[in-house]
């Protein structure tokens, strides 16, 4: 065969001869375990990519051989990704405690625990076992809200975006609902005020201006189409200054005079007070039930630190209405939340504030934290190239709650001699297990706040993984 080729590099023809078949190669006694493993169709497809990867090599010129073994090798890796799980676990060293993007509040070990016990198999979950008849979801955790919080009813669904939606359509289709300009808030992931209003079929009625708003502009906007006043937590903005915002006692005795229902969307939905850790802005739901409020909603996976939910509590009347809209049901929860919920709840009610991860993260003082930092830090430093030393910085809530307030935290700052902080940001947010941190002035930053105890030697090791890895 006329070649143009130097005679020790085989011509791209020749190579592609030398490609094995695809049953050859699966009948490989390493291919042939594999495939008793995970079956058939897994190990053809990754054997067909790597073929065709091997083909594409030969006519880009970047292999000179082929391997069987090689092949096998890349068959193998291949699979293991085609097989690997697309949501994992990462460590969050970003010290935002609520952070969206990594899911919110982790879950408490006994929420944990209640959804594997229940939702392995059958439940109870709409059956009366009293009685033998069928029954509602809403009573596991219905008992539960309204001892923590003295709510007379209470209702469970996807998030509090459906909350808040559902009790406006419920309570103010076809009809007026007012809201103070200062309150027509935006929320990550475009949940703005006015368009769920709108979606509700509820008609916004703005009142007041930017900063100030008094009961009076409340009370000389309501008319025979006024239904709700609605009252909406600034979750994550602040505005400073000269405001003004009537109290909610206040709207709720204007409600009662005018046979209107008060809501207030607090979104965090705080249980217990949690000024003592510096957090003012965030009173708990209870106070709002006892102000007046005849329908409060909050999420469950904010500073309730459950799983993703939206409450509604309060009066029977409204609620019940609520409940018997049809689209409760196309937002209603499944067993694991309500599991998850029952599970996390009835920890406040036993007082063991501590075994919910993110309170326990936010009660976390920052000399608790300097002891973890300090051991962290030296682990890192003992690695060649690295240097590490602890800061005085600050954590946050997140999640679209508590703005302008931080807890105070020790921080550790990691520099490595040759690699820039951002490349170390990014070896270790794709390594296994992925670890989350920020980058600040050449510094790769970690707050252990938010890093659970048992996870900073996997930060350690990681570090040790980098010098062999660049
Ligand atoms: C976060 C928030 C919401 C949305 O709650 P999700 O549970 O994320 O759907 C609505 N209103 C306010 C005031 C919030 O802070």
């Amino acid at each position: 065969m006329p070649s143009s080729q130097n005679d020790l590099e085989p011509s791209a023809g020749s190579l592609l001869r030398q490609i094995p078949a695809v049953d050859e190669l699966m009948s490989r006694p390493g291919l042939r375990e594999l495939e008793a493993r995970v079956g058939h169709p897994v190990v053809l497809e990754a054997s067909r990519k790597i073929l065709q990867d091997l083909r594409e090599k030969i006519s880009n010129g970047t292999v000179s051989s082929v391997s069987r073994e090689r092949l096998e090798k890349e068959i193998l890796r291949e699979t293991d990704s085609m097989l690997a799980f697309s949501l994992q676990p990462v460590i969050n060293a970003t010290g935002v405690i609520l952070h969206t993007n990594l899911g919110r509040a982790p879950l408490a070990a006994e929420a944990l625990a209640h959804m594997v016990r229940v939702a392995g198999g059958y439940s109870n979950l709409e059956y009366d076992l009293e009685r033998g008849e069928r029954g509602r979801r809403d009573v596991h955790t219905d008992r539960l809200f309204s001892r923590l919080l003295g709510a007379e009813r209470s209702l469970v669904v996807n998030n509090n975006a459906a909350a808040v939606f559902l009790a406006l359509n419920t309570l103010a289709e076809g009809a007026e609902v007012i809201v103070s300009r200062g309150e027509l808030i935006e929320i990550g992931g475009s949940f703005r005020i006015p368009d769920v209003c709108a979606k509700s079929g509820a008609i916004l009625r703005e009142v007041g201006t930017t900063n100030r708003t008094r009961a009076a502009d409340y009370a000389s906007a309501i008319n025979e189409h006024t239904r709700v006043l609605l009252r909406v937590h600034p979750s994550n903005f602040r505005i400073v200054g000269f405001t003004e915002r009537p109290g909610l006692e206040e709207l709720a005795a204007l409600a009662q005079k005018h046979n209107l229902l008060l809501m207030e969307d607090l979104g965090s939905g705080c249980m217990v007070d949690l000024s003592a850790c510096g957090i003012r802005d965030e009173l708990p739901v209870s106070l709002s039930l006892k102000a007046g409020a005849d329908v409060v909603t909050f999420s469950g996976d904010k500073l309730l630190g459950g799983p993703q939910a939206g409450i509604l509590v309060g009066k029977h009347e409204p609620l019940q209405r609520i409940r018997k809209n049809p689209l409760f049901r196309a937002l209603r929860v499944d067993k694991l939340m309500i599991a998850a919920l029952e599970a996390t709840v009835s920890l406040y009610l036993q007082g063991h504030l501590d075994s919910i991860p993110a309170l326990r993260m936010i009660r976390l003082s920052r000399e608790a934290i300097a002891v973890r930092a300090d051991r962290l830090a030296q682990a890192i430093a003992s690695n060649q190239g690295f240097s590490a030393t602890l800061r005085e910085g600050e954590s946050v809530i997140g999640g679209g709650s508590t703005p302008g307030q931080t807890l105070a935290t020790t921080l550790v700052a990691v520099r490595h001699s040759q690699l820039s902080a951002g490349k170390l940001e990014e070896m270790l947010r794709q390594g296994k297990p992925a670890i989350v941190g920020r980058v600040e002035q050449d510094e790769f930053i970690i707050d252990l706040r938010t890093v659970a105890d048992e996870q900073d030697e996997k930060i350690a090791q990681a570090f040790e993984k980098v010098n062999s890895h660049q």
